[in-house]
């Protein structure tokens, strides 16, 4: 355990940071301030209809405006604030603006748009979770259906009856229920049927495979398995880490009807949003 959280937090502090051992304590309110201090931004990237040929919503995804060390991706910094519980602050300020910032979207006639938030073990075991959702779109004046949460396999199995009676109440409220990065955890085929899940997205190390250098029958067999079992189980599909145009053909031809990937665009800061769209 010890060592897990070594690692994290070396990888966390690089460059002049690394002199000091800073303690927990304080990694903990750094993180914190982080949040109180507008240092939390949040990029958009689309998720393409193929189908409508548009696109269809936008996934957020947090950033770090560091002062000293400039943007810090979530991958560095998420499992750090996961361990310390400062993710519900985070998580919560997702929440909220992406909302806030979704109907501003709608109001500006882009009423079609979704937003998908992702949502941390530790955020869907917080009892305060289904209120704070509820109290993020009434005080967006957003109707739920447009606002879709992802969470992870792992998420979903590591407590399977509390996951399953809170996706029931997020079910009921309205909003969509997505799970995301599939294919990389270890959950049974079985609980796609048991669980209410609207949308499923496959994850990108299965795309990145399609067509590539070293892509295999294996992968194309994978992907095409998938996209035809959520076909039968009425789940939306969206293929994560599109990047060529190729593999956006061969997903059409699958019968893939959403995608994400940098083929359509990388994350971009909420400003950027209107050209995307007139694009
Ligand atoms: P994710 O939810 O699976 O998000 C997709 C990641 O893939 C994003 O990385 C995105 O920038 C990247 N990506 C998209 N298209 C492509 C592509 O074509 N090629 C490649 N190579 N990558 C692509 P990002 O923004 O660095 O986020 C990493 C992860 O951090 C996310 O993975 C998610 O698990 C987590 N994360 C991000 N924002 C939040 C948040 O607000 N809350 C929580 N709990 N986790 C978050
Ligand atoms: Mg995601
Ligand atoms: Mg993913
Ligand atoms: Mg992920």
């Amino acid at each position: 355990r010890a060592k897990k959280k070594g690692r994290s937090e070396t990888e966390f502090f690089k460059g002049e940071m690394n002199q000091f051992r800073i303690e927990r304590l304080q990694l903990e309110s750094y993180l914190r301030h982080a949040v109180v201090k507008n240092e939390m931004m949040i990029y958009y990237q689309p998720q393409y209809c193929l189908h409508d040929s548009r696109i269809s919503g936008f996934e957020a995804l947090i950033r770090w405006n560091h002062p000293l060390h400039g943007i810090i991706s979530p991958r560095e910094f998420i499992p750090v604030a996961e361990e310390m519980g400062v993710i519900c602050e985070i998580g919560k300020y997702v929440l909220f603006e992406a909302c806030r910032q979704l109907k501003d979207w709608h109001n500006k006639g882009y009423d079609h748009l979704s937003v998908s938030v992702n949502v941390s073990g530790r955020q869907l075991q917080n009892l305060n979770f289904i209120y704070e959702v509820k109290e993020a779109l009434e005080t967006a004046g957003l109707q739920p259906k447009y606002l879709h949460l992802e969470l992870t396999e792992t998420i979903m199995i590591e407590n399977v009856q509390h996951s399953l009676n809170i996706m029931k109440e997020l079910k009921a409220l309205g909003v969509k229920l997505s799970i995301d990065d599939f294919g990389t955890g270890y959950s049974a085929l079985s609980y796609i049927k048991d669980l209410p899940i609207d949308i499923l997205k496959i994850d990108q190390t299965f795309i990145q495979n399609l067509l590539n250098n070293g892509s295999n029958k294996t992968d194309i067999a994978i992907v095409k398995a998938i996209i035809t079992m959520c076909q039968v189980l009425s789940v939306d599909v969206v293929a994560e880490g599109v990047e060529t145009p190729e593999q956006m053909e061969l997903l059409k031809q699958f019968g893939c009807h959403h995608i994400q990937g940098y083929v359509i665009s990388k994350p971009v800061e909420s400003a950027a949003v209107r050209c995307l769209l007139e694009a």
